[in-house]
Order: structure tokens, then sequence, then C-alpha cells
């Protein structure tokens, strides 16, 4: 397994519980960053995405192909029902289901982690992916949680890699529009080509939000990536 990204996960995981420390059981109440969820909505989606993942790692290591949601209704009615736990209940869920797939990662035998499994997205990847889609949920979805957390807090590293992973799906799908990424503090560049497009650029400093009235960065508008 590829330690580092191991180290991220951990690191991920407790800046997630802190933020969720830091929030009073009525903030809870209060909408996330991502549009139409309260972090309610996105707690449950964490801890709910924790089990998921551990279907995948069951899977590698028995061969039983255990998918992580069974459609999307289910993964949708999931989120609704957990949305609506008590505070502690739901509290409980993330930090709970969190140890549990870090125990499920540790001691998943060798040999599984070549085994192919199939994300939500419907690819099939070897379960080295697993701590690795993690990180990302465990990372981005602490800064929806919108209690001060940045894209600037990330590890230099997995920004990189994150840039990486967003790009190279990107492509992967052909989706619109074309990108030239070209962070100002990196020599790398991304690039997503779109046939016949010009590469949309866009340049913005941190804070990641806007503040109503500033001026807008010619940043170009991005699909969903997940
Ligand atoms: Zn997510």
């Amino acid at each position: 397994m590829n330690d580092r990204r191991l180290e991220w996960l951990a690191e991920g995981t407790e800046v997630f519980g802190r933020e969720l420390a830091a929030l009073s059981d009525a903030a809870l109440d209060a909408p996330s960053l991502l549009p139409g969820w309260t972090r309610r909505h996105l707690l449950a989606h964490v801890g709910h995405n924790a089990h998921a993942l551990m279907r995948l790692l069951h899977w590698a290591r028995t061969g039983e192909e255990t998918p992580m949601y069974k459609d999307a209704a289910a993964r949708d009615r999931e989120i609704a029902e957990g949305a609506a736990l008590a505070p502690s209940a739901l509290r409980d869920l993330v930090i709970t289901s969190a140890a549990e797939l870090r125990q499920a990662i540790d001691s998943l035998p060798e040999r599984a982690w070549s085994a192919e499994v199939v994300t939500a997205q419907g690819r099939t990847v070897p379960a080295t992916e697993v701590p690795w889609m993690r990180c990302r949920e465990v990372w981005v979805h602490a800064v929806d949680l919108d209690g001060g957390v940045s894209f600037d807090r990330f590890p230099a590293a997995m920004l990189d890699e994150l840039i990486d992973d967003i790009t190279t799906t990107l492509q992967r799908r052909g989706q619109p529009p074309a990108l030239l990424v070209e962070p100002t503090d990196r020599t790398r560049r991304w690039r997503v080509d779109i046939d016949g497009q010009p590469p949309a650029t866009g340049r913005v400093r941190a804070p990641a939000k806007q503040h109503p009235g500033s001026a807008a960065p010619a940043v170009p508008e991005l699909g969903r990536w997940l």
C-alpha cells in the first residue's frame, strides 16, 4: 500500500473529525457548501461512504461482488435517513464508520490490494484505489463542512494528486470545457484537451469563496467531477 496516501487519509480523517467536533448540534442544520445539502446530509454521506468503501474491501478480500451502493436511489435514501438522525447518532455514524474503515484497510491481506473492484461511477480499479477514494472524501468534504478549512490546508503533494485525478477524469470523459491548469505556486501544468476548443484558463487566489459584490475571477465554470 502507498504509505503517503495512508498518511493523508489519517490526517484528513483527523481534520474532518476536528471540524465536526467544533460544530454545535444546532450548527449541523446549517447548509454545507454543497448545493441542496445541509451539514447533516454531508455527514450522513461521509459516514455511509465509509461503509460503501468497506464493501469494496470485502469484495477485494473475498471475491464476493459487494458494490458500494445498490443503486443511486438507495444511496440517496440512506443519506436522507442519516441526515434525520439525532445529532449524537449522526456524529457517532461518522466517527465509528471512519474507524471501522481504517481497521479494514489496515487488516486487508497483501494479496487483496491488487484485486479489482468497481466504483460507484462504474470504473474498475484495483483495491489500492480505495484509500485514495476515502482521502478525497474526507479532505474535500472537510472544506464542504464550511467550518473554515480551505484547500490551502491540504498537503501540497496531495493537491497535485487531486488535480491529476480531476483532470484525468475530465479528459477520460471528454468533458468540456478544455482546460489549462497552471497553479502560480508550482511548475507543473495540467491540461484537459477537448477537440477544437481553446483551453479555458483562469486565475484565482484563496479564499475560494467569493464575497457578494467582489469582482468575480475569470475562472471557467466546471461540471461535476465525481
Ligand atoms: Zn462525497
